[in-house]
């Protein structure tokens, strides 16, 4: 099983990293997108049958060196960084998402990278930036392992930071770098819809079922007669699997006098 390291770029008090102030007075910091998105990559990778490390799991600043050190440590796999980009200090039209790694990259981290920059546009549409290779940036530079930091969209472009609010949109983000990470692996991707339909399907199957005339609270003596008179049968075993939404159905049919031909 791969072992998979979330970084949620930065910390609640990093200085600057935040949008400038929205039109209602107030302003979103970096690490409130990263740390949530990251949140969310860690639920779909591991539904994805991946295992997952946080780099930065508590809300206070945690330095780099620790988040590498950590990476690292649990030999990881691959290292993936969340952040949100941006420009000058003021709102602007920069805008997209961009995908970093190191400039020595060999051609697997350079694959992973494209996979993932490919899916995160698929799953929220914004401008493609493309690859770009740093020289300098830490956390790609000293891990071991294949490493990206994505920049999921411009805290200073307005739109892209009403986005990067939202948790649809840090869904998507999170749920286009799992997509990207599967299909790096070669191993499907699993929608997190299957996983609600499974749920709903189990929460029908799950309304209880009574089994023999003696388990019902009502409707005994219809539920009798239809089982005298050979209709209901039950399964091999004889077991009845009646849910009440059935027995009150019987009890109204019998009410209209509609088994009066068999009784
Ligand atoms: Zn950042």
């Amino acid at each position: 099983m791969k072992l998979i390291a979330v970084d949620a770029g930065h910390g609640m008090n990093t200085a600057g990293k935040r949008t400038p102030m929205f039109s209602d007075g107030t302003i979103m910091k970096e690490n409130e997108f990263n740390r949530a998105t990251a949140d969310y990559l860690v639920k779909a990778l591991n539904r994805n049958g991946f295992k997952t490390i946080l780099t930065a799991p508590d809300i206070l600043d945690t330095p780099l060196q620790k988040r590498v050190q950590r990476a690292n440590d649990a030999k990881a796999d691959a290292f993936i960084c969340i952040h949100a980009n941006a420009y000058g200090d003021d709102w602007n039209n920069a805008n997209g998402i961009e995908s970093w790694i190191y400039e020595k990259s060999n051609q697997n981290t350079i694959h992973f990278a494209e996979d993932i920059q490919k899916e995160l546009i698929a799953f929220t549409n914004r401008k493609n930036r493309g690859i770009k290779k740093s020289s300098d940036l830490y956390v790609l530079r000293t891990t071991n392992m294949m490493a990206v930091l994505v920049e999921c969209g411009f805290l200073t472009n307005l739109e892209e930071a009403t986005l990067l609010r939202s948790e649809k949109y840090r869904k998507e983000c999170a749920e286009g770098i799992c997509k990207g990470i599967c299909k790096y692996y070669n191993m499907p991707y699993k929608l997190e819809q299957q996983d609600d339909n499974t749920e709903k399907k189990e929460l029908y199957c799950c309304e209880k079922r009574y089994q023999n005339v003696n388990q019902l609270p009502y409707g005994k003596e219809v539920i009798q007669m239809l089982i005298d008179k050979g209709i209901l049968k039950g399964n091999e075993k004889g077991d009845l699997d009646l849910t009440l939404d059935m027995v009150r159905l019987f009890m109204i049919l019998d009410r209209i006098d509609a088994f009066e031909k068999i009784k």
